[in-house]
């Protein structure tokens, strides 16, 4: 089966625990140090076998790492490890997963062949919120709980806030609901980009 590494951690030994999200499950799988053929990190699509024994942990069998050409650029690399992280971190403790978050990812991997790294991990996180029921397309302040009419200062989710409630950097109140509603950073300068990337970095 096919699935991305979310997640390694060093066992006893130098073996490894690794997190793998397929479609529809997320596993926690055992690598014996011994074993090791082939290298796994962060963020690598691999190709997989399990091996269950009775009263122990899977083991992770039979890796092939399916390579995506963009992991030799460095800078889209550690973007594509950073938002990895994010998404481990959000899906701590699941098991049974919808298949949105693998196709998402499958999505990610292919557009970091051709598009800027941020914008398309923003794009993606406005789909991941979508998904979840998450995403604010209206403009009302977390704090007061009243509309903004002006520019919005946006918090971590994408919350937004009256720059009053909030003393933070606001955004283009137009540009910021397009990309909300389309899943589209075309509009937004690099600038822009930037200061979002950062909110996304406070967690999904
Ligand atoms: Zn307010």
């Amino acid at each position: 089966m096919q699935g991305y590494i979310l997640k390694v951690t060093r066992a006893k030994n130098e073996d490894l625990i690794v997190t793998i999200l397929t479609p529809a499950t997320i596993h926690t799988l055992y690598r014996f140090y011994g074993a090791r053929h082939s290298t796994i990190n962060l963020g690598y699509k691999i190709d997989f076998e399990i091996e269950y024994t009775l009263g122990y942990m899977p083991k992770l069998r039979r890796i092939t790492h399916l390579g995506f050409s963009w992991l030799k650029t460095l800078s889209k690399a550690l973007i594509w490890q950073r938002f990895i992280t994010l998404l481990a971190k959000h899906l701590e403790g699941i098991e049974e997963i919808d298949p949105f978050y693998f196709e998402l990812l499958e999505k990610i991997a292919k557009k970091l062949a051709k598009q800027d790294a941020k914008r398309v991990m923003i794009e993606s996180y406005i789909e991941l919120l979508r998904f979840e029921g998450r995403l604010h397309t209206h403009f009302e302040c977390l704090v007061c709980e009243t509309p903004i009419q002006e520019d919005p200062v946006l918090v971590r989710a994408f919350l937004s806030a009256h720059s009053s409630c909030i003393p933070k950097r606001t955004f283009d109140r137009k540009k910021i609901e397009y990309a909300m509603r389309y899943a589209d950073t075309q509009f937004l300068e690099d600038e822009e980009i930037e200061g979002l990337w950062q909110i996304l970095q406070e967690g999904l």
